[in-house]
């Protein structure tokens, strides 16, 4: 517990001298505790500290540690949505970070409306071109997987999300997460909308994320330390 306090003053520590050489106010970056594959206790240390934000990146792992989140946490999807998991996410989560396919979107849009429930979404991008990583690759997947949150009634497009390059070079970091920024230029003046939500930035290179207009940073080792396999 000592340790993921120091953790969280020094991560603290971080958001702030990267917002203040962004000139950017530290409200304008929220902070998500990353909890997959991390010990028991790492939920409720975080919200002893006061952290209510929490990612998990699977579905079936996030339910069944869902009696260890506080009462009024809110819990983000934030690895790839296989179809059969749809249900058990539309009935679970406070939003979906990780949306990339037209057939996942419609899936959870008709489980959600069974529900009667409408969510935030945002959709994963793939800025790194990295074959491990999810996310739209292309300017037509990225405009046909927006047409199609858009036509759902129940998903709320709030903005983007990508996972960074393997680099710790802010020359190589900062322009994959310009490119978010641009892409979510661009969606802006092609659908109205105003997809104010950039989720950007992980435990080694959240200030490079910060300093192209992240406005959510998403972290697991730099707070709990290093995940279980
Ligand atoms: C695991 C994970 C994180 C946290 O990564 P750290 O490097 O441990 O901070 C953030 N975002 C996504 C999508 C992840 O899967």
């Amino acid at each position: 517990m000592a340790s993921i306090t120091e953790n969280y003053t020094r991560i603290e520590e971080r958001i702030q001298q990267a917002c203040s050489r962004g000139q950017r106010p530290r409200d304008d970056v929220r902070l998500m505790a990353v909890t997959k594959r991390q010990p028991p206790g790492a939920i409720a240390n975080a919200a002893a500290m006061g952290l209510r934000l929490f990612g998990e990146n699977r579905v079936q792992e996030a339910l069944a540690k869902r009696d260890q989140f506080p009462p009024d946490a809110e819990i983000h999807l934030i690895g790839h949505l296989q179809r059969n998991k749809a249900r058990d996410a539309a009935s679970f989560f406070a939003a979906v970070q990780s949306l990339d396919a037209v057939r996942t979107v419609e899936e959870l849009e008709r489980r959600l409306a069974a529900l009667d429930r409408t969510i935030p979404v945002l959709i994963e991008v793939n800025t790194s071109g990295e074959d491990s990583k999810q996310g739209v690759r292309s300017r037509e997947d990225l405009r046909a997987v927006t047409e199609s949150i858009m036509a759902a009634p129940h998903l709320q497009l709030n903005g983007l999300m990508t996972i960074g390059p393997i680099s710790s070079d802010e020359r190589v970091l900062r322009p994959a997460f310009a490119s978010l920024r641009e892409m979510r230029e661009l969606l802006r003046r092609e659908t109205g909308l105003p997809l104010d939500e950039l989720s950007m930035g992980m435990s080694n290179d959240l200030e490079a994320a910060i300093l192209e207009g992240s406005t959510m940073i998403r972290v697991g080792t730099a707070l709990f330390g290093e995940r279980r396999e």
